[in-house]
């Protein structure tokens, strides 16, 4: 029996509202990363209620959630503090003040105390903007246009920015001078001579670039743990690389930690690998599910802000819900022991999975850090985008991911994005996950 009919066995409502959706809104899902395109097929489960760790589909289906919203659900779906700090909120308050208020301070107060580079900080609605704001900022502050960005990394959907993430590797030229690719059309191909784009963890390359070009160049902007290609972590000394080549240059270093922040550690990937950046873009994680976002850095960089000689402005930057949430997760976040407990846990499904695998002969590599990681189908070291192109199995993967998902394991189809573990996941998650997972790599491995 083919996958598509055991899922359609599965999910037979969710395949009645795809129909239904599809009538009205494009692909059927609000957002691309949730259609058939992205791997969801033969349609994307679509989605009743989530509690805690777990999610419902139409069907009634539980599943122990790894996909997480994507990233933002870091406190699990619906945690009761955070809905009745907004509901609270905007019940007491409203939702659009249009002018500044008290809780905005305090929202912005603790993402000050908690993130090491961000002694000021502005928020809007979502990643895209904040990292379109970052890089708009940067360009004011040096009076330079040129910005150096990373392959496989995601800093969402501007033009900008949309370039060089999982393109055709065809097009993409060779891995010492990597061409800029735009990652679909209506992109503006003139904006490719603003842009530098280089193998991530090279730094031959980039040494070479910041000699020939330094003096040029706006901000490197990087994910400072790159998660948009399955999870890859900087090799040791590459991000002291990035920050001592653009002080030397007089060119801003941009962390765009819109899923590290807050993920692993509370002050983010800056905080774990201490390279302090100049200007930090924040999203997932910030809100405990809502949508806000954050751009923030050093005084001297925001101060082109607060002077009022650049322009971060929008009519929903820091309204009530966000403010609210913020405030509400921040708290939470600081518990103490909470993130190594979480760490332990998510340790603890990446080595049970290493494990398992090994006994059934399948060779993987869980790369990731305690609350985030990916599972490779491969058995060579995966340190950027071109590695995840040559030697990770994606069918092998795709097989992965639908066989869990038939055993109530959910996570996203594409190896290129991660598995989530929420601040609220538990040793009884990851024992039911074990369990699924030891039934299904005997399967792969056949
Ligand atoms: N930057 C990174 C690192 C991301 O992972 C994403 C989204 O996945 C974005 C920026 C864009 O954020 P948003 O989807 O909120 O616009």
């Amino acid at each position: 029996v083919s996958f598509d009919e055991r899922y359609a066995a599965h999910t037979p409502k969710s395949g009645e509202l795809f129909a239904r959706a599809g009538r009205v809104i494009p692909g059927g899902a609000g957002s691309s990363a949730r259609t058939v395109k992205f791997g969801w097929k033969p349609y994307p489960p679509f989605i009743a209620s989530g509690t805690g760790s777990r999610i419902t589909d139409a069907d009634g289906n539980e599943y122990v959630d790894y996909l997480l919203g994507l990233g933002p659900m870091i406190l699990g779906h619906r945690h009761p503090v955070v809905t009745a700090a907004v509901t609270k909120a905007i019940s007491d308050f409203g939702t659009c003040p249009g002018l500044p208020y008290e809780l905005e301070i305090e929202a912005a107060a603790k993402v000050v105390e908690a993130v090491p580079g961000i002694e000021m900080v502005r928020f809007s609605n979502s990643g895209s903007e904040v990292v379109g704001s970052a890089v708009r900022l940067a360009r004011a502050y040096t009076g330079r246009r040129l910005i150096i960005r990373f392959e496989g990394h995601y800093h969402g959907w501007q033009d900008t920015v949309y370039w060089s993430n999982h393109v055709d590797p065809a097009e993409a030229g060779p891995a010492d001078a990597p061409r800029p690719v735009a990652a679909g059309p209506g992109v503006p191909l003139e904006l490719t001579d603003t842009l530098i784009v280089l193998t991530w963890n090279d730094p031959d390359s980039f040494r070479r670039v910041m000699a020939e070009r330094g003096h040029d160049v706006a901000a490197v902007i990087t994910e400072a743990a790159v998660f948009n290609t399955g999870c890859i972590l900087p090799e040791p000394g590459y991000l002291e690389l990035l920050r001592e080549e653009t002080s030397k240059a007089g060119a801003l270093l941009i962390f765009d930690e819109v899923i590290t922040g807050f993920r692993f550690c509370r002050g983010g990937a800056q905080e774990w690998f201490g390279v302090t950046p100049d200007l930090t873009t924040l999203a997932k994680g910030l809100g405990g599910g809502f949508p806000v976002a954050a751009i923030g850095g050093s005084k001297d960089v925001m101060g082109m802000i607060a002077e009022g000689r650049y322009s971060h402005s929008g009519t929903y930057n820091a309204n009530v819900v966000a403010c609210a949430a913020v405030s509400a997760t921040m708290d939470l976040l600081a518990e103490p022991g909470l993130y190594e407990r979480q760490r332990k846990v998510g340790d603890r499904l990446a080595e049970g999975l290493r494990k398992l695998a090994a006994d059934a002969g399948v060779p993987v590599r869980v790369d990731g850090l305690g609350t985030v990681f990916q599972v490779w189908f491969s058995d060579h070291p995966i340190k950027n985008w071109r590695d995840a192109e040559r030697y990770a199995n994606v069918d092998r993967f795709t097989r992965w991911y639908q066989e869990m998902f038939l055993r109530g394991v959910l996570f996203h189809p594409s190896q290129y994005e991660n598995l989530f573990v929420s601040l609220v996941h538990t040793d009884a998650d990851v024992d039911r996950t074990l369990e699924a997972a030891a039934e299904v790599f005997p399967v792969l491995a056949a």
